[in-house]
C-alpha cells in the first residue's frame, strides 16, 4: 500500500486530525473485511446443516457421507481462504509509523494519539 496522502513528505501526518481520520478509516475497512467473512461463512455453514438434514432423509448409504464430506471440505477451503485473505489485507492496510514502518496496533495507536509519537521508534507522527 502506498503512503496515504495525509502523510507529509517529511514522513509525518499533517495534523492530529489527519492521523485520527486515517486510523478511523483503517478500522472501518477492517470491520468491513470481517463483516464480509461473516456474511459468507455463517450462511454457508447454516446451509450446510440444512443440506445434511435434507440428504439424511433422502440419500441412503455411503454416497451421502461422500457428498457431505465433499461439501464440508469445499466449505473449509473457502473459509480458510477468506481468513487468509483477511489476515493479508489487515497486514497490508494496517496503520504504520511513517518513520519506522512499524504496524501500529490498537494500543500503539492510543499511545500515538496521546503522545503524538510512535511507541516503537519515538518518531513524531504529527505536529503537537
Ligand atoms: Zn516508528
Amino acid at each position: 500500500m502506498s503512503a496515504p496522502a495525509v502523510v507529509s513528505a517529511g514522513g509525518t501526518f499533517a495534523t492530529r486530525d489527519a492521523f485520527t481520520g486515517y486510523v478511523r478509516a483503517a478500522r472501518a475497512r477492517a470491520r468491513r473485511r470481517r463483516m464480509r467473512l461473516a456474511l459468507v461463512s455463517v450462511p454457508l455453514g447454516l446451509a450446510q446443516l440444512v443440506m445434511i438434514r435434507w440428504l439424511d432423509a433422502r440419500t441412503p448409504g455411503p454416497a451421502r457421507l461422500w457428498i457431505e464430506g465433499g461439501v464440508f471440505v469445499v466449505y473449509m477451503v473457502l473459509v480458510v481462504g477468506l481468513i487468509w485473505q483477511l489476515v493479508r489485507e489487515d497486514a497490508v492496510a494496517a496503520v504504520r509509523c511513517p518513520g519506522c514502518g512499524q504496524r501500529l496496533d490498537d494500543v500503539s495507536t492510543r499511545i500515538a494519539l496521546a503522545s503524538g509519537h510512535c511507541d516503537s521508534c519515538g518518531a513524531p507522527l504529527f505536529p503537537a
